[in-house]
């Protein structure tokens, strides 16, 4: 049987839910869809990544304005991939912040991710002729930025923590609370993908820095909220297993001198009992072992990724 193109015949709708995890911190989860946050300071919002398009961010902002009628001034995007960026005229945010490298990247190759994204995920895109056009941040950063929420609300940290899902990632970070809003760096029962990573880094150090904060909750890229040291423990450690697997499985492929295809069984085949009913693990796959094939050949940056790309690289092992 033929498997339809990544997620463009998903088309169900998700329950979309908001949990508090502290006063005045939100994340809104969507059994598998994009997670977005929003932090209260003591008079504006921090608003934790956009959605894909306006129409679809302005059910969240009604949703959210249920619970605070604050404006948002800052807009943080975690990364630059169309679906959590798109939306961001939305949110009419008086500075919109991410790191350096997601500006370069957003330059060099936002065009071609929004019309690969819209392919692959359709859904997500509700209207997409309310989008503008590309998202440009206003404030971007190198290492660290923290912004102070006034009144006894402490601070909130964006942080650049090394290569991993992109070059660009940032997490937010509270520290007197205790949460991490992680980015796709770390998911929580959802599938990894990795068609623009660094898998080396990412498996390594970049998750090392993440464990390093010590975070009692984390809100991932996707999937549940991980609440408790346990739970964070098991979504960051997920996280790293699917990745060593695919380095391992992709790795000794490449390494006897083997072709992309038996990589992609191998790497199929060993994540699949673990892995395979969560999430986009199907949609995801063949991108994400076409990227680690590239990186284990010394192909530094990612390739772009085209709407046309995605077709072939898809056609050539999913099929
Ligand atoms: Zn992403």
């Amino acid at each position: 049987m033929t498997k339809s193109f990544a997620s463009a015949a998903d088309l169900a709708d998700k329950q979309q839910t908001l949990e508090v995890l502290a006063d005045g911190v939100y994340a809104l989860t969507a059994e598998g869809d994009p997670n977005v946050g929003a932090i209260e300071g003591e008079d504006f919002l921090v608003c934790i990544e956009a959605m894909a398009t306006p129409v679809a961010a302005r059910d969240w902002l009604d949703r959210l304005h249920t619970r605070t009628d604050k404006p948002v001034r800052y807009l943080v995007l975690s990364h630059y991939h169309a679906v959590r960026v798109l939306g961001a005229s939305a949110y009419g945010a008086e500075v919109i912040i991410a790191h350096d490298n997601t500006r370069t990247l957003i330059a060099e190759r936002g065009m071609a991710d929004w019309a690969s994204e819209l392919g692959r995920m359709p859904r997500l895109f509700r209207d997409p002729a309310s989008i503008p056009g590309l998202t440009w941040p206003t404030a971007t950063f190198s290492d660290r930025l923290t912004i102070q929420l006034g009144g006894q609300r402490g601070d909130l940290v964006l942080a650049y923590l090394g290569r991993g899902h992109t070059e660009g990632d940032i997490v937010a970070w509270l520290p007197d609370q205790g949460i991490l809003f992680a980015g796709d760096l770390v998911e929580s029962q959802a599938a990894l993908y990795t068609g623009d990573a660094y898998h080396s880094d990412w498996a390594g150090r970049t998750l090392d820095a993440i464990a390093g904060l010590g975070a009692q909750a984390v809100v991932g890229g996707r999937g549940a909220v991980a609440r408790g040291q346990d739970a964070v423990a098991a979504a960051v450690g997920q996280t790293r297993d699917f990745l060593r697997t695919m380095l391992a499985e992709v790795g000794a492929v490449h390494a006897a001198g083997g072709t992309l295809r038996d990589a992609f069984h191998a790497a199929h085949a060993a994540l699949a009992p673990r892995y395979g009913r969560w999430p986009i693990f199907e949609h995801c796959m063949p991108f994400n072992v076409s990227r680690l094939w590239d990186e284990l050949s010394g192909i530094e940056r990612p390739v772009i990724w085209t709407a046309e790309r995605d077709r072939q690289v898809w056609d050539q092992l999913q099929e």
